[in-house]
């Protein structure tokens, strides 16, 4: 990370430096640093987060010491592997045990200048704090990736992300370090977002994979061609794997008539914690912030160059709430090997699923066990349900069926709708249909119940 220069731009108002347009990289030293002296730093960096954790966090420090390390065991970087594992449950644990943010945090509440919150999959979501530094780091690594796409002082950015709790949200500070103009737009209905590109001009935008294809859908149905009647250059998505996804990818750019980048992000540490550099061959996730490990599932053991396995992140930096071997969930395949565009560190190759059953449902994360929590609560049902997860029009799309109780009497149509607002309200996104079927009309399992319904051809990466 260098540090913050800063300097005297115009009447006395202090801006942050950034480097000549003509420059590849926003932080030439950090990316293109010789691989052995990334791991120095990162050694340094994890020796300082493990005492951290330890001497500030009442639950670091007892799972530290139920793990039997404490902090002068890390005598080099493979030491991480003693370390335990923390995951999203353990982060949604220790917040309910420890009202309000819980004791995986290491700083005063004082020091906590902004909280993101991911959506409430079990009602009460998880939060995710930053302090002054911590914000302002983030927002240098938002513009460091946002630099690598090739976005420059003269660019006009429309950020589409929600503000509300969303760490997407102030994503748009980042683009604006770049020297870019920034937009906030927000999410506001289609038509009106379509009218802010045009009107504006922007030349870059960011939404999900899903949204971009309905948009550029909206605005034909308008009379407009997305290609030519935009200034549209660059596309940003995230959210979902379709950014990665070579159909769905060429579908987007196709249509738009621009070059697309994939983000990949996770709230509980960070906003985007990697991009696709101007290269388009993976996403860049920097090893000054994060120690990246790809470990086989099941014995835990890290996989080879491009071999599949579970992507577990280390925060090396951040100070309110460092996440030590956060397990993602998430089976991808990275590579060490250097890129094109001369960065020496890592890329994620593909996101290729989930180790549970969780969806994403147009960028919301959608756990069938949240489906279940609404129809078991509803005494009108019978509590048994399905989910038909499909796609129209590169959107993907979900119905749920559900079975009314013959003893009830309600007309189908009223109690479809007060269960799909019922489930609206818990996940976040509601699904396209609710389809009441009578008493027994679901088949029954007699071992584990077939809950989803697929019917998407493609939904992660090769
Ligand atoms: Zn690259």
């Amino acid at each position: 990370m260098k540090e913050l220069n800063k300097m005297q731009g115009g009447i006395g108002v202090e801006v942050y430096s950034r480097p000549d347009p003509k420059e590849r990289y926003w932080d030439p030293e950090i990316e293109t640093m010789a691989p052995e002296k990334i791991r120095e730093m990162q050694l340094e960096e994890l020796k300082y987060m493990v005492k951290f954790c330890y001497e500030n966090s009442p639950y670091y420090k007892k799972a530290f010491d139920e793990a039997g390390v404490s902090p002068d065991k890390i005598k080099t970087l493979e030491d991480v592997k003693h370390l335990p594992f923390t995951n999203k449950q353990i982060e949604r644990e220790r917040q309910e045990a420890v009202p309000d943010l819980g004791d995986m945090i290491c700083v005063p509440e004082e020091e906590i200048v902004y909280i993101s919150a991911s959506s409430g999959s079990t009602g009460v979501p998880t939060v995710s704090p930053f302090t002054a530094r911590d914000f302002d780091e983030f927002q240098d690594y938002q513009a460091r990736l946002f630099w690598g796409i090739g976005m420059r002082p003269w660019d006009r950015y429309v950020h589409a992300l929600n503000f509300t709790l969303f760490v997407g949200g102030p994503d748009v500070i980042g683009a604006m370090r770049t020297g870019a103009l920034g937009i906030w737009a927000g999410t506001i209905p289609s038509e009106r977002l379509l009218f802010i590109l045009r009107n504006f001009k922007a030349t870059i935008t960011w939404t999900t994979p899903s949204y971009a294809w309905y948009l550029g859908e909206t605005a034909m149905k308008e009379g407009l061609d997305p290609k030519k009647d935009f200034n549209l250059k660059k596309l940003v998505v995230a959210g979902e794997p379709g950014g990665s996804i070579p159909a769905t990818r060429k579908a987007i750019q196709d249509l738009w008539g621009v070059e697309l980048y994939d983000f990949y992000g996770l709230s509980d540490l960070f906003g985007a914690n990697a991009g696709m550099c101007e290269a388009q061959e993976g996403l860049h996730i920097y090893e000054d912030h994060h120690i990246v490990e790809v470990l086989d599932p099941e014995t835990f053991e890290p996989v080879g160059d491009m071999e599949r396995g579970e992507l577990v992140l280390t925060t090396l930096r951040k100070m309110a709430r460092p996440m030590i071997r956060f397990r993602t969930g998430d089976i991808v395949t990275v590579t060490w090997e250097k890129c094109e565009c001369g960065r020496t560190h890592p890329r994620i190759m593909g996101v290729h699923g989930r180790l549970d059953d969780m969806l994403i449902i147009t960028g919301v994360n959608v756990f069938p066990s949240d489906i279940e929590y609404v129809v078991r609560q509803d005494k009108r049902l019978t509590g048994e349900y399905r989910m038909v997860v499909y796609r129209e029009q590169h959107l993907d799309r979900f119905d749920v069926e559900v079975e009314k109780l013959d003893t009830v009497d309600i007309e189908e149509e009223v109690l479809a709708r007060e269960v799909r607002e019922a489930i609206k309200v818990r996940v976040g996104v509601a699904p396209k249909r609710v389809i009441v079927l009578k008493e027994g009309e679901i088949p029954r399992a007699t071992h584990k119940a077939k809950r989803v319904i697929d019917k998407r051809e493609q939904v992660w990466a090769d």
